[in-house]
């Protein structure tokens, strides 16, 4: 396998980023995950745009989106992969030990594996704490994903495959690595940004083709919706069938069935929006 560290297509084995790497000390970093199909990255321009505004709320040097979009499509080339998940990741490099810094160059890797299968439905669990949705990382995709992993870990030891976080105020606000969309009576609705989810580009995009409105959702509006769902770049639509010890009706649900119909038929038309 290939990826691309610095400037440079490498081999995956060979390739080294130091172990003072900001990024590895003090999860100084954002990153972007993109899905592909035969060598074509969905969405490109939406993600370089939130890696960029990523990496101007951590203060980072804004990355070098000429460099990076060669990145991408010498790993594409390089690693023929017919479904695959492209992750761009770019932290603060080579830096003194601690949080500070220095003038460090950033550090650039990109690299694709195979996509991974997820089922069209799944479980959720809701978690009891909150993530970076007040602080200086709210809505930013930094590579701080401790509570996430936590989160997962958790969902996972309960039998689902993702967590949902609240947010400070007790609203509805998002997955670990998904956006949520809730069904109630007969009205989509998914959290706003200023619940502190992440501006994810499916969410938008489910927005745009869906109608889904933007509400501020009580954290127990999951005890009463009708129907639940997640998107993610890697999910596109993934139907929820419970909640932690809540059974939902039929699933997916007519709203949800539909957005899955919306998402086939939109993103296969049109394989890059952008
Ligand atoms: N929220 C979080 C915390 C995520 O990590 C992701 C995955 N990138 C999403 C939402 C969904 O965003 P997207 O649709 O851009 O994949």
């Amino acid at each position: 396998m290939k990826i691309w560290l610095d400037g440079e297509l490498r081999d995956a084995e060979g390739a080294r980023v130091s172990v003072l790497d900001h990024g590895l000390t003090v999860g100084d970093g954002v990153f972007e995950t993109l899905r592909t199909v035969d060598g074509r990255a969905f969405a490109l321009t939406r993600h370089l745009d939130r890696l960029t505004a990523s990496a101007r709320g951590l203060g980072l040097p804004e990355p070098d989106l000429d460099e990076v979009r060669r990145a991408c499509a010498a790993v594409l080339e390089a690693n023929p992969v017919p479904l695959g998940r492209l992750r761009i990741t770019y932290t603060g490099g080579l830096s003194p030990l601690g949080s500070d810094r220095g003038e460090a160059a950033p550090t650039l890797v990109v690299a694709v594996g195979e996509a991974p299968r997820r089922p069209d439905t799944t479980a959720v669990v809701t978690v009891p704490w909150t993530r970076n949705e007040r602080g200086a990382l709210a809505g930013l995709k930094s590579t701080s994903y401790g509570e996430n992993v936590v989160a997962l870990a958790r969902a996972r030891a309960e039998g689902a495959s993702e967590a949902l976080f609240g947010n400070t105020v007790g609203q509805l606000c998002e997955g670990t690595g998904s956006n949520v969309f809730v069904a109630l009576d007969g009205v989509l609705h998914t959290p706003p940004l200023s619940s502190g989810c992440l501006a994810g580009i499916t969410r938008a995009l489910a927005v745009e083709w869906t109608g889904a409105k933007e509400t501020d959702l009580p954290l127990d509006v999951l005890e009463r919706a009708d129907e639940v769902f997640l998107t993610s770049t890697l999910r596109d639509v993934q139907a929820v069938t419970r909640v932690d010890g809540r059974q939902l009706g039929d699933t997916p649900g007519p709203l949800t069935a539909e957005a899955m119909r919306v998402f086939a038929e939109r993103a296969a038309a049109d394989f890059d929006p952008r």
